[in-house]
């Protein structure tokens, strides 16, 4: 267990040991991937929707149009997001300590909406950015109305936690000489072969990825 949790509830009871409060481990499990969600209360029942999400800095953004009902209501409320990489299936000696490999990272805060047009086109472009690097600049420029029909929502990663799993099985000590396959079957996302849009007009290759690089750091 590395720093101090920021506040109770973000405090690992459950495996402590596999949690971590060090910034620099939550945000290398952040910048991982782009897939998270976010959990909030609606209307007095809870609602966990998935996002795409990017990390600039101190603070997780995600965003849509700005009719979605997931970003209106998160907007000024209370919210839990989490980001989950499967990493492997642990497979054991017996049902009960069969477990994954995982690396998550947990975030609670009050997300804010960005309203400077200059500060949204920042952060889209980083957000296009992260996931296919060099491709804003290929791109014809968003215009005003297309900014004007995308809410961007903010939130400071001060309140956070991450927790891994990584390894073998831990049996209980009288099962290890049981005949039966135990071990990690490792679990990754991997991207497959681009394929061009029908209508595609350009000779270009297509963009390199970053995320896969990314999930071997
Ligand atoms: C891919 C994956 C599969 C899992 N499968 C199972 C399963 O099948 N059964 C099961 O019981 N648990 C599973 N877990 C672990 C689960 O996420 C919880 O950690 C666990 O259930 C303990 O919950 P709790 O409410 O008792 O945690 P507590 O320790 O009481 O939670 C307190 C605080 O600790 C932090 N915290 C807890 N869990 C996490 C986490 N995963 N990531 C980051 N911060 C965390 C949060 O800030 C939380 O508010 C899985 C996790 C992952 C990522």
């Amino acid at each position: 267990m590395t720093a101090k949790p920021a506040t109770d509830r973000v405090r690992l009871r459950r495996l402590h040991e596999r949690g971590s409060y060090d910034r620099g481990t939550i945000n290398a499990v952040l910048d991982a991937g782009c897939l998270g969600h976010v959990g909030y209360v609606s209307g007095g029942s809870p609602v966990v929707i998935p996002t795409l999400y990017w990390r600039d800095g101190d603070n997780i953004y995600w965003h849509g149009s700005s009719a979605s009902r997931m970003l209106r209501g998160a907007e000024g409320t209370e919210v839990c997001l989490t980001v989950t990489h499967l990493d492997g299936f642990v497979m054991a000696r017996s049902g009960f300590h069969h477990s994954a490999n995982f690396r998550s990272a947990m975030i609670f805060g009050t997300p804010h909406k960005l309203n400077g047009d200059a500060e949204k086109l920042k952060q889209l472009e980083l957000f296009m950015e992260a996931v296919f690097p060099g491709r804003w600049s290929q791109l014809r420029p968003t215009t005003a109305q297309e900014l004007k029909a995308t809410t961007i929502l903010a939130m400071p990663i001060d309140e956070a936690s991450a927790k891994i799993r990584t390894g073998p099985p831990g049996d209980d000590e009288e099962d290890y000489a049981l005949p039966v396959w135990a071990g990690v079957l490792p679990v990754s996302v991997n991207y497959g072969r681009p394929e061009p849009c029908t209508r595609f007009a350009g000779t270009a290759e297509p963009p390199i990825v970053s995320l896969g690089l990314r999930t071997t750091n």
